[in-house]
């Protein structure tokens, strides 16, 4: 008997469940989508459906992926800024403070006019500089790092005793709204004076960009200048196993968005940077699925997020995100010509369903197939919310796929004697 464990491929589109939508005759993007690879899996494998948090709560793509990588994210969601940090490439040390961070364009007395000062900074290096030279007086022992990333994001991130994570935003979400005041959550000492300095370092932000030279250079181009820094999503790392010491797997992560990169990083995985893979709708998905095939006989399991279909939902592009799904397909296609199916156990699924009628996150179960030479198939011919719900793995939660994986593949610990 071949009792050898099997590799490993969790694929996750990231809101890729939907609703019905009207544009589609009220079939989702899932039932619509030409998937051939997907239908087949399902029709070899079990489906079901995952409240990925729980019953009719919209998860957040970062504590979704927690769940859904076997990390209960009620105890272990520690705030997006410091997976947003590490990945950007930032190194973060237990007990830093981490933000994500936007270069916006606001008023004298500030009104955002654009949350994103025109969403392409290219001066976002030029900006790093004088951020990272601040003095501020409320962080004494404290040290400001500040990262540019790509367009007008960036991370901040907050090295030193007596911090916290409990801050608010003072980014107001939203264009013709005041820049808001980062407010403690908690009544400590730490959560207080982590939200002056992000006041002060918000204040000081305005005070050294408003009148840089890049800027006036900016304006002179017809573009908005980039005057003060939001700072959002405060975080800290988690205190937590690696996925290796938890579930005894190495594992890898391919991924476009530093979001799941980092979460993937705070987790143990070796996080593979893939050229293409962009987090966009322009996303290569055959050089991720050519990077998943060259690492499987190195690793236990991959996990691949593809971000894209969430994005064409946030921004209701019905076509773009049925495209999307096909593009996930021919990726999957690719995949599993590539690998000897007898020793893979493979899942597909989405984080969060983010509906093109809502655009953005609801708490709608998401879809779920598992495919393995190890599981009696259900009758379930095709892959999309309907068809799923009457599939054999029924619902479950999010936490639960990782020992369903783990079982499939013949990596199960016995419970009791
Ligand atoms: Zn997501
Ligand atoms: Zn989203």
């Amino acid at each position: 008997m071949n009792i050898k464990p099997l590799k490993i491929i969790l694929i996750i589109g990231d809101g890729m469940g939907d609703r019905p939508v009207k544009e589609l005759n009220n079939r989702t993007p899932l039932e619509v989508a030409n998937t051939p690879n997907l239908d087949e899996l399902a029709k070899q494998g079990v489906t079901g459906i995952v409240d990925v948090i729980s019953p009719g709560i919209p998860p957040g793509s970062a504590p979704a992926h927690l769940a859904l990588l076997g990390y209960d994210p009620i105890k272990n969601y520690t705030g997006r800024g410091a997976f947003e940090a590490i990945g950007m490439g930032l190194s973060l040390n237990m007990g830093d403070v981490a933000f994500r961070c936007n270069f916006a364009t606001v008023t004298d007395d500030w009104v955002v006019i654009d949350r994103r000062a025109g969403r392409y900074v290219s001066e976002g290096p030029v900006f790093e500089k004088v951020l990272n030279s601040l003095k501020l007086r409320s962080a004494a022992n404290v040290k400001i790092i500040f990262k540019h990333s790509i367009e007008h994001r960036g991370a901040l991130v907050l090295r030193g005793p007596g911090l916290s994570n409990l801050v608010s935003n003072t980014d107001p979400g939203k264009n013709g709204l005041k820049v808001l005041e980062a407010k403690p959550l908690s009544n400590d000492e730490a959560s207080i004076r982590t939200a002056k300095i992000i006041n002060e370092f918000t204040l000081k932000s305005f005070e050294v960009l408003k009148d840089h030279p890049a800027n006036k250079d900016r304006v002179s181009r017809g573009l908005l200048p980039a005057n003060i820094v939001l700072c959002r999503g405060a975080g800290v790392l988690p205190h937590v196993k690696s996925i290796k010491e938890k579930l005894n797997l190495k594992a890898t992560c391919i991924a476009g968005v530093p979001l799941i990169k980092g979460i993937c990083k705070a987790l143990g995985f070796t996080v593979l940077n893939v050229k293409g893979a962009t987090g966009g709708l322009n996303s290569d998905l055959k050089a991720k699925a050519k990077a998943a095939i060259s690492v499987i006989n190195e690793v236990d399991f991959i996990v691949i997020n593809v971000k894209g279909t969430d994005v064409a939902s946030h921004d209701g592009l019905v076509k773009e995100k049925v495209r999307m799904i096909e593009r996930i397909d021919e990726m999957v296609g690719i995949i599993l010509n590539h690998i000897d199916l007898d020793s893979l156990c493979i899942s597909v699924t989405a984080d969060h369903v983010t509906p093109l009628s809502y655009r953005d996150h609801v708490g709608d179960p998401t879809p779920i197939l598992i495919s393995a030479p190890t599981i009696v198939p259900d009758d379930v011919k095709e892959f999309n919310e309907r068809s799923v719900l009457k599939g054999g793995i029924g619902r479950i939660k999010g936490v639960d796929l990782m020992p369903l994986l783990l079982n499939y593949s013949l990596r199960s610990k016995k419970f009791g004697e």
